[in-house]
């Protein structure tokens, strides 16, 4: 999520005259609050028409917003990252999702559609939020982990060590590694890629109007 942001950020240091809409589905705001990107997004959609910000939890899924793309309004649709459930949405051209209505109106209006998958083959590395396992933690007197974040981002309560508060954590990792009973989780994980995923990874990569990267940063060769 972070990586698909920053390609964005950096197209529109590249070129400012270019307009960048956002569509956001229900799971990816979630995501974006817990990493605290939420906020940043107007760096690329600054609310300006064809800027805009539209939240599938406020447009609904089959918002009127996506008939832009029959209108000609948009000279190409990105989707990234894209969660197998939307490819394997996408592959069997089920459109109930704000996403996946913007794929099938995009395709529709021959408004040219890239997908850029996180479960594309072999197994990938996901980065899992950071978070204190309260079962392992001992509420220690002094505690590394808490005095060392650099943003503060470990709270505590009545002097001791309570939560990680997701919206001012930045992900590097410096508090697990100074936890001396590993009580706190989160960080890289590698996860398998299901045959499944591939499988309809495989089929979008035949459909009309749509084209697979492989990753976000391919975006920016458009550009
Ligand atoms: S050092 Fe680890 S176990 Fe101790 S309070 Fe901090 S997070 Fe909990
Ligand atoms: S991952 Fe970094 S920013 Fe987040 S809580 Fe741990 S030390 Fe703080």
């Amino acid at each position: 999520m972070d990586r698909s942001y920053q390609v964005f950020k950096e197209i529109k240091l590249r070129s400012p005259d270019v307009s960048v809409n956002t569509f956001i589905s229900r799971a990816a705001e979630e995501v974006l609050r817990m990493y605290g990107l939420e906020q940043k997004l107007v760096k690329i959609s600054d609310g300006d028409y064809l800027e805009e910000i539209f939240r599938e939890s406020e447009q609904g899924s089959s918002s009127p917003k996506v008939g832009r793309f029959l209108l000609g309004r948009y000279d190409a649709l990105f989707i990234t990252p894209a969660t197998s459930n939307t490819v394997s949405k996408i592959a069997y051209g089920i459109a109930d999702s704000l996403v996946t209505n913007a794929v099938a109106q995009a395709v529709k209006g021959r408004v040219p559609v890239y997908v850029v998958p996180v479960d594309i083959e072999g197994s990938i590395v996901s980065e899992m939020p950071y978070n204190i396992d309260r079962k392992q933690c001992r509420h220690c007197e002094d505690c590394p982990p808490r005095e060392n974040c650099p943003h503060g981002a470990i709270t505590e309560r009545n002097g001791l060590t309570d939560q990680i508060e997701l919206l001012k954590c930045k992900g590097c990792g410096i508090c697990k590694e100074l936890c001396p009973y590993g009580a706190i989780k989160g960080g890289p994980v590698e996860i398998l890629v299901r045959d499944v995923d591939k499988r309809n990874v495989e089929i979008i990569k035949s459909l009309q109007g749509i084209t697979v990267l492989e990753s976000p940063e391919k975006i920016l060769d458009f550009f």
